[in-house]
């Protein structure tokens, strides 16, 4: 409950950012994370409002009021405990969730929310740096085998949770390095792979196997060439993995980036958001390209006005781009929430990112009719303006411009997973084409077909982080009691 004037006493303060020429210059974090005693005050300012919708507005039910309380007390270490009952990974969330749970904190209806995230933050970093968090094997091993397919945050909390249940779990991960989104979609400016690496080594100390740079893909070699990320070396398909696993989880992600298919799409040097960023963290990562997609000295246009392209202005403006612009089709949001009316749910408005403040034109309510170029390669866009009518976009007469552009980001979201994998499981797809599973308490995440389970964007369609943890650990419960008829982990 924190201190139960805090609230009256204490302001809400924000993380820190380092000054923007400084971060331009490298791909590593910049947040300055709370203080021991900043942190105190935070967690002081929680009210103690009897029903904490932040618990419901968080998607993994994190126990805030008491993680806030423990923080005000200085008892960390307990702090860390009620953390990790609710959320494997709150070293990723406490960097890059967007903090619903703060949009429906009481204190948010009339004053500014407890800065939970930010507590997040400092309780994890903070259990690393003391040596708490270690590795819990299981007691006993059930002799159970369980595969999941995909290393991304969904994948990784079931696998670990699964493996705390007693059971033999091996991830199987197409790309060359564990992580999923969280390792080759959001750039390592926002967060850290480092953060990744040290969940993987506690892991395989709890027994989980990691395969990386195999695809699970059909015999016939079908899906191989899908233009998604793919380091795979070798192949298994769904009948050996049915074969050899007792249960077998599905969580590849929805990585099936939504195109735009006007006269020009085909120049050269306009690409899908998911071609450009995943290049730029293998080089952080040490990596030797050829032929990287680099922004230096161009003028670039990210489509899309979604966190996804937000990471393109960010990586753009870390290779020197000559200019950086956004589109978004939607009108501009406005810059306050109407509170009585969104309170508690996500609201709709402005959001302006460390992205964005570091250099970026946006401009909303346009749309791109065509992309124009020279010798096959992109030199501009021919835009128009539009408007909303009766729910409709119409284009606003007389509106229509060209904008120079030599390098042209496509990040306008996802539509699907890849459909090959789920179609060579033979799992039915749901409207949007994800793996169809309902996420009932009873028989949930299962799929049509015998022991295969769904979870995570690959179920749920494009999502967060904190969704994808969510599902993996009710995923993981779901498959936990498929398997031994009961469950004791927490869904
Ligand atoms: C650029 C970008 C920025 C984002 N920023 C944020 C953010 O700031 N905050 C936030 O909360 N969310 C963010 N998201 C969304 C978030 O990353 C996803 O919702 C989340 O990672 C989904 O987790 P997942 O485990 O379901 O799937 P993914 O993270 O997509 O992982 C799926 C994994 O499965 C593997 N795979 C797929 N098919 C196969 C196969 N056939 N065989 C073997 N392996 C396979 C893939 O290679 C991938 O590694 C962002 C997304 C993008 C693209
Ligand atoms: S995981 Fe996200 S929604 Fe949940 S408490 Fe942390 S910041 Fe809030």
């Amino acid at each position: 409950m924190g201190k139960t004037t805090g609230f009256m006493e204490y302001e809400r303060i924000e993380e820190g950012y380092k000054p923007v020429p400084e971060r331009l210059k490298h791909y590593k974090e910049f947040v300055i994370g709370l203080d021991e005693s900043q942190a105190k005050i935070q967690g002081a300012r929680c009210m103690d409002c009897g029903t904490p919708f932040c618990n419901n507005g968080c998607p993994v039910n994190n126990i805030i009021p008491d993680f806030n309380d423990l923080v005000y007390q200085g008892d960390w270490k307990n702090a860390i405990t009620v953390l990790h009952s609710t959320n494997n990974f709150p070293e990723f969330t406490g960097r890059i969730c967007p903090a619903p749970c703060e949009a429906a904190c009481t204190l948010n209806v009339n004053d500014d929310a407890v800065g939970i995230k930010s507590i997040e933050h400092a309780i994890i970093d903070r259990a690393w740096a003391e040596g708490w968090v270690l590795p819990q094997p299981p007691k006993h091993k059930t002799g159970k085998k369980v595969a999941v397919v995909g290393s991304g945050p969904a994948g990784l909390a079931a696998a670990q949770q699964l493996a705390r249940a007693g059971h033999d779990v091996t991830v199987f991960e197409k790309n060359d390095r564990v992580g999923g989104l969280l390792r080759y979609g959001i750039p390592d400016f926002k967060m850290e792979k480092s953060h990744i690496d040290r969940r993987v080594e506690q892991m395989k100390a709890e027994g989980v196997v990691f395969r990386t740079g195999v695809l699970v893909a059909a015999k016939d070699g079908m899906g191989k060439d899908s233009k998604v990320t793919n380091w795979a070396k070798d192949t298994v398909s769904p009948e050996q993995l049915q074969k050899d696993f007792d249960a077998v989880l599905l969580a590849g992600g929805a990585e099936q980036s939504r195109d735009l298919p006007v006269p020009g799409r085909d120049l050269d040097g306009v690409h899908f958001a998911m071609e450009f960023l995943p290049q730029q963290n293998k080089v952080n990562a040490g990596d030797k390209l050829k032929g990287q997609i680099r922004a230096e000295g161009k003028h670039v246009i990210v489509i899309g006005g979604g966190d996804t392209g937000s990471d393109c202005v960010g990586t753009s403006n870390r290779h020197g781009a000559a200019s950086v612009t956004q589109f978004e089709l939607m009108p501009m949001p406005p810059e306050e929430e109407n509170r009585p009316l969104t309170w508690p749910y996500w609201p709709y408005k402005l959001r302006t990112s460390s992205s964005h403040e570091e250099g970026c034109t946006r401009e909303f309510a346009i749309a791109t009719k065509e992309f124009i170029g020279e010798k096959g390669k992109v030199t501009g866009l021919k835009t128009v303006r539009v408007e909303w009518k009766d729910g409709k976009m119409v284009e606003v007469a007389g509106s229509e411009q060209t904008l120079k552009a030599d390098l042209v980001l496509l990040a306008m979201g996802f539509v699907s997973p890849v459909a090959p994998i789920i179609e060579a499981f033979g799992v039915d797809k749901d409207a949007r084409g994800n793996a169809k599973a309902t996420t009932d308490f009873d028989g949930g995440y299962k799929t049509n077909v015998p022991k295969v389970f769904a979870a995570g964007d690959m179920r749920r369609g494009q999502s967060l982080v904190v969704w994808a943890i969510r599902e993996g650990r009710q995923a993981a419960r779901a498959v936990d009691e498929f398997l031994m008829g009961f469950s004791d982990l927490p869904r």
